[in-house]
């Protein structure tokens, strides 16, 4: 009906939000394959707005993923699903569920709350639920270190276990790489805190040692990566793709 009344006054450029969200899946696809057919017919260009992303696999030739309001990344639908390369792109990619009971283990799930849009992260938006967050240059990490340092930031934020004492933390978070030096000391303060019974401060401390100081949480620039599917330009607003930066450290 919508579409019969855009068509009427002879538009080119379509904006469809949410168009089959409540449709049953059958009248989805009926609803799409019309839309396809009268696009052939009329030439039309959609800008196709959805969270359901089989029907965005369906129904798009570039893909756009928004976050809090702003674009994270840009691509062709195929290069997109098969080789995206924002975080959050592939955290929304790792939760399509698998029509399959043979197929063993758990889907990625993201923690933690979206943030309020009226009052975001500073740098990239993301940041606050990224598991892949930038470790700040003062700080000597190796790779597993910062891995576990990160953990035990998101999981002291939420807390969601309930230590007995500070072996009992070490174990759970540090038993094969504990950071050493400067954050080192900052893990052990953290943890002394914890086991006070002190979460906030030890949330606090963990927050503005290692989250604040994050290129993450400073700035957020676009970065075009490289395309392995087909030709079109590849976006990802993500630090990661900087060329000093290797591995979620930075050089
Ligand atoms: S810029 Fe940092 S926080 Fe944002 S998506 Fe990339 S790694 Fe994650």
């Amino acid at each position: 009906m919508n579409l019969a009344r855009a068509l009427s006054v002879n538009l080119d450029f379509i904006v469809c939000d949410e168009p089959v969200t409540a449709l049953d899946v059958s009248i989805q696809a009926q609803v799409l394959d019309t839309m396809r057919k009268l696009q052939d017919e009329f030439w039309l260009t959609y800008l196709f707005i959805a969270h359901d992303l089989s029907v965005i696999r369906h129904i798009s030739d570039r893909v756009a993923v928004m976050y809090l309001g702003q674009l994270v990344e840009l691509a062709d639908k195929e290069e997109l699903f098969e080789n995206p390369q924002h975080p959050y792109t592939e955290a929304l990619l790792e939760s399509i569920p698998v029509p399959d009971p043979r197929v063993e283990g758990t889907r990625g799930v993201l923690e933690g709350d979206v943030p309020s849009p009226i009052d975001p992260p500073s740098g990239c938006r993301f940041r606050t639920r990224c598991p892949k967050l930038i470790a700040p240059p003062e700080y000597e990490f190796t790779q597993k270190e910062w891995a576990n340092a990160r953990r035990f930031l998101r999981e002291v934020q939420r807390r969601s276990f309930e230590p007995t004492d500070k072996a009992d933390v070490e174990a759970r978070f540090f038993a094969d790489a504990r950071p050493s030096g400067e954050a080192g000391r900052i893990v052990d303060d953290a943890i002394d805190r914890i086991t006070s019974d002190d979460w906030e401060r030890a949330a606090e401390l963990l927050v503005e040692s290692f989250a604040e100081p994050s290129i993450c949480a400073r700035q957020i620039l676009e970065y075009e990566v490289p395309t392995e599917y087909g030709t079109s330009p590849h976006a990802a607003a993500c630090h990661r793709h900087r060329d000093d930066v290797v591995g979620g450290l930075q050089e």
